[in-house]
C-alpha cells in the first residue's frame, strides 16, 4: 500500500483518539467542587502516557518516511531528541492539567462554556483568533528565545540538534516547550470564550505541523528545519517571517550547511536534501 495513505490514516487515528479522551474525562467535571487532587494525579498519569504514545508512534511514522539514513549518528540524535521530548509531554501535560484544575474554574467564561451552550459562530471567530494568536506569539516568543541571555539559558538546548528529526519538536527546555506553547494558548482561553476542547485541537494541530517542520521533508510548510541549519531565519509561520525580513534568503548564505548523516546528497532529490543546496 502507498505509504502516505498508511501516513493519514494513522495521523487521523492518533489525533481524534486524544481528543475524545481528554473531551470524556476532562472537561466534563472541570469545575471546582470536583476538582480535587487525586483526579489531577490521574489526569496528568494518564494524558502525559496518552501524549508520549502519540508522540513516539507520530514521530516514528514521520522518520520511517524520512529519507535519510538511520545510520549510528541520527539514531544517537533521536535517542537524545526522545530523552528531551518525553520529559517536556510529561511538564505540558502537568502544567495544563494544574490551569485546568485550579486556574480556568475561576474564568468567567467557564460556566457559560458547556459543550451544549457552544455554537458554531462562536466556535468559528475562537478558531480565526486561536490562529491569529499562535501565529503572532508564536514568532515573538520565539524571536524573543533569540536574545542572548535566553538563547544561552534556555533555547540552545533546542538547538543543540542542528538537524532535527520529528522527534525533536518538543526536545527543548522545559521552560521553553510550556511558554511557547500551553501559556500562549491558556492565555488566549482567559482573554475570549474559547472552550477547551479548541485549545485541545488547536494544540494537536501546533503538535503535527510542528513535527512537520523538524522533520524537514516535504510537509515543512514554514521551513523550520532551516531555522536549526541556519539560527536566524524562519522564526515561526512564514507570513510572519516575510513581514519582520527573517525569512530565509539563499543570497545571505553563499556557504550551505553540511549534512551530517550521508557522504555525498548531489544526486539527492527528496524536499529534505533541497534544504542543504
Ligand atoms: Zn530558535
Ligand atoms: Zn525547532
Amino acid at each position: 500500500m502507498n505509504k502516505n495513505i498508511i501516513l493519514y490514516a494513522l495521523f487521523l487515528v492518533l489525533c481524534v483518539q486524544p481528543t475524545k479522551a481528554y473531551s470524556v474525562f476532562d472537561f466534563g467535571y472541570s469545575d471546582l467542587e470536583n476538582a480535587n487532587p487525586t483526579q489531577l494525579v490521574y489526569n496528568i498519569g494518564v494524558y502525559s502516557f496518552l501524549g508520549i504514545l502519540q508522540y513516539l508512534l507520530v514521530s516514528a511514522i514521520f522518520e520511517w518516511k524520512n529519507p535519510m539514513p538511520k545510520n549510528k549518528l541520527r539514531m544517537e540524535n533521536i535517542k537524545r531528541e526522545i530523552k528531551y521530548g518525553t520529559t517536556q509531554i510529561f511538564l505540558q501535560v502537568a502544567y495544563s492539567m494544574i490551569f485546568y484544575h485550579y486556574v480556568y474554574p475561576y474564568c468567567q467564561w467557564y460556566r457559560y462554556y458547556t459543550i451544549n451552550s457552544y455554537g458554531l459562530l462562536n466556535f468559528g471567530y475562537g478558531m480565526v483568533f486561536l490562529y491569529i494568536w499562535t501565529t503572532v506569539l508564536g514568532y515573538w516568543v520565539h524571536r524573543i528565545f533569540h536574545f542572548r541571555f535566553l538563547y544561552k539559558h534556555v533555547h540552545s538546548v533546542h538547538h543543540s540538534f542542528r538537524e532535527p528529526t520529528a522527534f525533536g519538536y518538543c526536545a527543548t527546555h522545559p521552560l521553553e516547550g510550556i511558554s511557547e506553547v500551553n501559556t500562549v494558548l491558556h492565555l488566549a482561553e482567559l482573554i475570549i470564550p474559547i472552550h477547551p476542547l479548541m485549545t485541545l485541537f488547536f494544540f494537536e494541530y501546533i503538535t503535527v505541523n510542528e513535527m512537520m517542520g523538524h522533520d524537514g521533508g516535504e510537509y515543512d510548510h514554514s521551513d523550520h528545519y532551516r531555522h536549526h541549519l541556519y539560527y536566524v531565519v524562519n522564526y515561526g509561520d512564514t507570513i510572519m517571517d516575510e513581514f519582520f525580513g527573517t525569512v530565509y534568503n539563499s543570497k545571505n548564505y553563499p556557504i550551505k550547511a553540511k549534512c551530517t548523516y550521508v557522504e555525498s546528497i548531489e544526486d539527492r532529490t527528496e524536499a529534505i536534501f533541497m534544504k542543504y543546496k
